[in-house]
């Protein structure tokens, strides 16, 4: 471990629409970010093809340039971009305490604020047929990619309040959605179910599993396997939806942070604030619910806002003890 310690004021780790907002933020705030990547720079859109839905894009963008956009857009304020794995954090739980970061298990950070946004990522069948084909007709997200499925004929998996939602979502723009569920029942609310059972272009099949996506380069097809009988069954279909749920990207904060049952972290009120001092989450760290990018930009723009008015009341506070 080197024994240089660098002292940072923000400290952003992730670097998605939240993250960037946040830098774009505490950068314009005089607050000299400092951002750690992860392993996936620019994070969950840019593993997206065309995003349609971000206010501003008349002609839609795609995802990588949106968030090389972003990224450059954060450097112009003066934000520092640095490639890095945040593997250990140590936070304080007092106000004004110093937060202790260990980047790639060897650089050590004392940051005076945090910023988390790294992200949720979303959980897939992990078959090989199916990791082959993300990209060319495999897809985690019906928000941003059901456009491209319009009047065609798709199927989902999954039986929660997502794989639901987006069902329906899915049978407003496609002309048949065929979902899959595993069990005998759909795990999604009542209204949910009802909202599913009441489009005639639903077919809902229970005890339904994916055996294998057909097709070379694009979805061509599925090919269903009823878990009770065993029977399979081929369907033509040119996308295929996973919506079987999201994993936060929380591990390094376990014990360290609150976090609700499924690890997502909990923020207070409408703030970002997390249960301790100077430390904020921002994006789908902290949301199951939303999700979108441009809710995740939303509130990486509280947490810079939050982490400026923090760093004022402590530096206040500091100066009438002084
Ligand atoms: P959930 O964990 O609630 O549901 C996941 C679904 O995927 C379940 O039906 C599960 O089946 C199924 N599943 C998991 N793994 C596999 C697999 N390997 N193969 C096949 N099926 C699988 O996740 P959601 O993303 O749906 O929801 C997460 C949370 O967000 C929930 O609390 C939900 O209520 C909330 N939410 C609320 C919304 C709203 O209120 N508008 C909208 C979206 C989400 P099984 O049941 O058999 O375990």
């Amino acid at each position: 471990m080197s024994e240089q310690v660098e002292r940072i004021k923000t400290l952003i780790i992730g670097s998605g629409p939240a993250g960037y907002t946040a830098a774009i933020y505490a950068a314009r705030a005089d607050l000299k970010p400092v951002m750690y990547t992860g392993m996936e720079p620019g994070g969950q859109l840019t593993t997206t093809t065309e995003v349609d839905n971000f206010p501003g894009y008349p002609e839609g963008i795609d995802g990588p340039t949106m968030m090389v956009q972003l990224q450059q857009q954060a450097e112009r304020f003066g934000t520092e971009v640095r490639v890095g794995m945040v593997t250990a954090v140590d936070f304080s739980d007092e106000a004004g305490g110093i937060h202790k970061i260990t980047v790639d298990d060897s650089k050590l950070i004392e940051a005076e604020t945090v910023i988390i946004s790294t992200g949720a990522s979303a959980k897939y069948l992990n078959i090989p047929s199916e990791q082959r084909l993300r990209g060319g007709g495999v897809s985690a997200c019906a928000v941003c990619d059901g456009f491209f499925y319009k009047g065609q004929e798709v199927a989902i998996v999954g039986g929660g309040d997502t794989a639901a939602e987006e069902a329906s979502y899915l049978a407003n723009i496609c002309k048949k959605v065929t979902m899959l569920i595993r069990k005998d029942h759909m795990r999604a609310s009542k209204a949910m179910q009802h909202r599913v059972n009441s489009l005639e272009n639903i077919e809902v099949r229970y005890n339904t599993e994916v055996d294998e996506v057909l097709g070379d380069q694009v979805v061509e097809g599925l090919r269903m396997v009823n878990n009770k009988t065993g029977e399979k069954e081929d369907i033509a279909i040119t996308g295929l939806f996973i919506a079987i749920g999201h994993k936060p990207n929380t591990d390094i904060f376990k014990g360290q942070l609150e976090m609700d049952e499924t690890g997502y972290v909990i923020t207070h009120g409408k703030s970002t604030k997390t249960n301790k001092p100077g430390v904020f989450a921002s994006g789908d760290v902290q949301d199951k619910e939303y999700r979108q990018a441009v809710t995740a930009a939303g509130t990486g723009c509280m947490a810079a806002l939050d982490a400026e008015r923090y760093l004022a009341t402590v530096e206040s506070k500091e100066t009438v003890a002084g």
